[in-house]
């Protein structure tokens, strides 16, 4: 629901465009998607430090970090997962506009949130990551013993579990994270963005 009233846009002096090109890159949203375990942080992480090491202006918005600041107020029911997304959408969008590539990592599991994530940002800016692995996989895992928990009952609403994830449909890039190394996945994204032009 939309609270604010009277509100009024006001515009910078500087540009978006005159921000990337100070820069030397776009600014993209790299939209890291997929179960608990599929290696949405491990993977942004080391990509977030091969982009510092090139120059790129970079910046990763984490779940769990920012469940403990901005979102610290959301739990993991739908309504709750639903406005988590639509917060770091607004922030990623925000950071966009600041000439950043921002890395988010989240499990983001409904594809409608992740959709409107894409709608709010221009075209193009939106390059959503499918870090694949079958729930076997990343339950065998299991880096926060969260499986294990989740199948004892002690948490509710578990993604993979006992709560959905929708797979994106067209992902603009696939790390399959059951064939490829960390180091082949950020390879593959690194390439991606070359491809893109958008550094
Ligand atoms: P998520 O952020 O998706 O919950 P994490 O990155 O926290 O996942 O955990 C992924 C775990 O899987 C880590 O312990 C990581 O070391 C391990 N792992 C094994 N192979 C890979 C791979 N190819 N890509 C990413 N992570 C991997």
């Amino acid at each position: 629901m939309v609270k604010s009233q009277n509100i009024t846009w006001h515009d910078s002096e500087v540009t978006k465009a005159e921000r990337q090109e100070k820069n030397g890159h776009k600014s993209v949203v790299l939209w890291f998607t997929g179960l608990s375990g599929s290696g949405k942080s491990t993977i942004s992480v080391a990509l977030e430090k091969a982009l510092f090491e090139r120059g790129v202006r970079s910046y990763r918005l984490d779940g769990d970090n920012i469940r403990h600041g901005l979102n610290n107020n959301l739990g993991f029911s739908p309504e709750d997962r639903k406005e988590n997304i639509r917060r770091i959408g607004e922030v990623s969008k925000l950071l966009a506009d600041a000439g950043l590539i921002t890395l988010t990592a989240f499990i983001s599991p409904y594809r409608e949130d992740r959709d409107h994530v894409r709608e709010i940002l221009e075209d193009g800016e939106f390059v959503e990551v499918y870090t694949k692995a079958s729930v076997a996989a990343c339950e065998e895992r299991d880096p926060k013993q969260l499986y294990k928990k989740a199948r004892a009952g002690e948490i509710k609403n578990f993604t993979g579990i006992d709560a959905p994830y929708e797979a994106p449909e067209h992902p603009e890039i696939i790390v399959d994270t059951e064939e490829n190394s960390v180091e082949e996945a950020v390879e593959q994204i690194i390439r991606y963005l070359e491809d893109q032009k958008v550094i």
